[in-house]
């Protein structure tokens, strides 16, 4: 049994192919060029499904599909998506019509949630919170072993969590959200306030042949000891503390999973997080709760073709 994952971001689409003991038989990867709009985007998807389902024939069984926004689970249908600028876009009725095959979609957060509880929690009834940090904050939430959707499967949208009244600009068009302090681009907003010199920067701390100035750069100028890139990272290590702390108190989690590339800077965020959840009065829920960065670059796509089979197999 062979189950398709689909993550489709502002900038790649990944898809994957899983089998049924969880590991990963194939990748491929293509622009998302959501300019180009949603149909484009639906027959280029098509076209590279289509060969899948062609190569592995009968033992392909099953489709999911993470997509970043607002997801309606129950249609299929992107209901609004501002990385993408996409507004109701169905994408499971096109696929299972040219495929045969059941197909599902979420929200791209609760698909990473799903990833990590079933390859990381191994799959027990426990209740977690994934954090996804990228452009954006992603949130997906299992509780008792099962995804949470919350009325209209908008649960867990914590990046647009109000942390500071009137605070910093946020995508999302409103002020003083997690993400407009915890985000890459946020992250990027204030070490530009911080730092004078961009080029020399870039030139100083980025790796050769990647002169960017991003959250990669900036975990290097952390590790060489630069003290404007280490004062970044505290400030959005205590944004996230302040967000995640809320979010434990409400839920009372096993585990919080942090994923996504700005995961990568846990060295220089998380001991400001930690103080922070370290600092609560209601003690129990910090105390217990197990904090764990996942590696996986995959986990989305991969809990996606994982959150299909599983279906698939309610199904049956
Ligand atoms: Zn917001």
């Amino acid at each position: 049994m062979i189950g398709l994952g689909i993550d489709i971001g502002g900038t790649n689409t990944k898809i994957v192919a899983v089998n049924a003991a969880g590991k990963l038989v194939t990748q491929e990867r293509f622009r998302t060029e959501a300019e180009k709009g949603a149909p484009d985007f639906v027959r280029r998807l098509s076209a590279v499904v289509r060969n899948l389902r062609a190569k592995y024939g009968k033992r392909l069984v099953s489709i999911g599909i993470g997509a970043a926004g607002d997801v309606d689970p129950e249609n299929g249908k992107i209901r609004f998506s501002p990385n993408l600028a996409w507004r109701n876009v169905k994408l499971t009725a096109p696929l299972e019509r040219l495929t045969g095959l059941p197909c599902v979609m979420e929200n791209d957060a609760n698909m990473a949630a799903w990833g990590a509880f079933e390859l990381e929690l191994g799959r027990k009834k426990i209740s977690a919170i994934a954090l996804t940090l990228g452009t954006g904050i992603g949130t997906g939430i299992i509780l008792n072993g099962e995804l949470f959707h919350g009325a209209t499967g908008s649960a867990g949208e914590a990046g647009h969590l109000k942390i500071e009244r009137d605070g910093r600009p946020c995508n999302c068009g409103g002020r003083g959200c997690l993400e407009s302090y915890c985000g890459s681009y946020a992250i990027m907003a204030r070490a530009r306030e911080l730092i004078s010199d961009e080029k020399e920067f870039m030139r100083k701390f980025c790796s050769p042949g990647h002169l960017k100035f991003n959250t990669i750069c900036l975990t290097d100028a952390a590790a060489a000891g630069n003290k404007q890139a280490r004062q970044v990272w505290a400030e959005m290590g205590d944004a996230l503390g302040r967000g995640l702390a809320g979010m434990i108190l409400l839920l009372n989690p096993d585990y919080v999973i942090l994923t996504g590339g700005v995961s990568k800077a846990k060295k220089w965020f998380m001991p400001a997080m930690n103080a922070v959840l370290g600092r609560q009065q209601i003690e129990t829920p910090f105390s217990e709760v197990k904090i764990k960065v996942s590696d996986d670059p995959d986990l989305g796509s991969h809990g996606a073709a994982l959150f299909g089979l599983e279906r698939a197999r309610k199904r049956a």
